[in-house]
């Protein structure tokens, strides 16, 4: 069995200490380090409900953490920017970035795939690790084909740092894969309340949702004449996301290419 060697970034979060959870209690992975810039140079065991994980040293910065710590992977779930920087990082130092933290641009994107390619090595960024999240998307790119008229209504706690969520734009841009570009609504549409349509995303509208309460929702809405559909999935804890994590990380190991949405590894 080859144990794969993990580091975390963003071990405290809500999702990152569910990541720690899951590298600590699967058989063949091993967490060599994490990422926290408000604890350096102190032990995991040493912060407050992480009591029971042994010698797991935590780094405040990233090329600190790659030049002492030998390790396979890197798991991201931290801020847009930070998270940025890690995965360039990784790659940087030949290790290989899973990356959950949401909100990169396409910019973003285009670097890490470049820096893949340069460096041979793989990179998995996922908008969204719940199974059954990739197969709302996957369902709504089939229902596109034959409806053209869409809604995305994503909902998400309030504690959310980007909007729309990086689901909804994953979803929007797998639609757009195959529905003709159609302005929706009525063409002299106007909003007398600024955003009441939602983002334009190539004609369709994606309206995001802020509560305490939600995890993560979203609904997508097809219309035609006479008809709607609606295909829905919904997160009600963070640990829906980590057998896609899992998978993940497993498959990241395999390949050398940039991979954006878990549902290209998914048979
Ligand atoms: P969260 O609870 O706010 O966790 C983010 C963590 O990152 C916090 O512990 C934060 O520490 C830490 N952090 C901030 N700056 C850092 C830095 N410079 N170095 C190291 N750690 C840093 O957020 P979350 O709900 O876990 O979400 C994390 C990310 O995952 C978000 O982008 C979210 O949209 C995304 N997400 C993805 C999925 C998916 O399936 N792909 C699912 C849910 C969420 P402090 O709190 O002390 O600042």
């Amino acid at each position: 069995m080859n144990l794969i060697k993990v580091i975390i970034a963003g071990p405290r979060g809500r999702m990152g200490s569910e990541a720690v959870k899951l590298v600590t209690n699967t058989a063949n992975f091993a967490l060599v380090a994490v990422i926290d810039y408000k604890y350096d140079g102190m032990m995991l065991s040493d912060v407050e409900g992480f009591q029971s994980i042994s010698n797991v040293p935590i780094y405040s910065k990233i090329e600190k953490c790659l030049q002492n710590v030998e390790a396979d992977v890197l798991i991201d779930l931290t801020t847009p920017e930070v998270g940025m920087h890690h995965a360039r990082t990784a790659l940087a130092y030949n290790v290989r970035p899973v990356v959950g933290t949401t909100g990169f641009s396409k910019e973003d994107l285009m670097e890490l795939q470049q820096n893949c390619t340069e460096k041979d090595l793989g990179c998995i960024i996922a908008p969204n690790f719940a199974i059954g999240a990739v197969l709302m998307m996957k369902f709504s790119q089939l229902a596109a084909k034959y409806f053209a008229d869409v809604e995305i209504l994503e909902m998400h706690h309030d504690q959310k740092l980007d909007a729309p969520s990086g689901t909804a734009v994953k979803t929007a841009e797998m639609i757009a894969e195959v529905r003709e570009t159609k302005k929706q609504g009525h063409l002299n549409e106007k909003e007398t309340i600024k955003g009441a349509r939602g983002a334009d995303f190539d004609g369709m509208h994606i309206h995001s949702v802020r509560l305490p309460g939600l995890i993560a929702h979203q609904q997508v809405l097809f219309g035609s004449d006479g008809q709607t559909l609606t295909i829905r999935h919904d997160s009600y804890h963070r640990g829906s996301f980590m057998s896609g994590v899992k998978v993940a990380v497993e498959t990241v190991m395999k390949q050398n290419t940039f991979v954006y949405g878990l549902e290209n590894i998914l048979d």
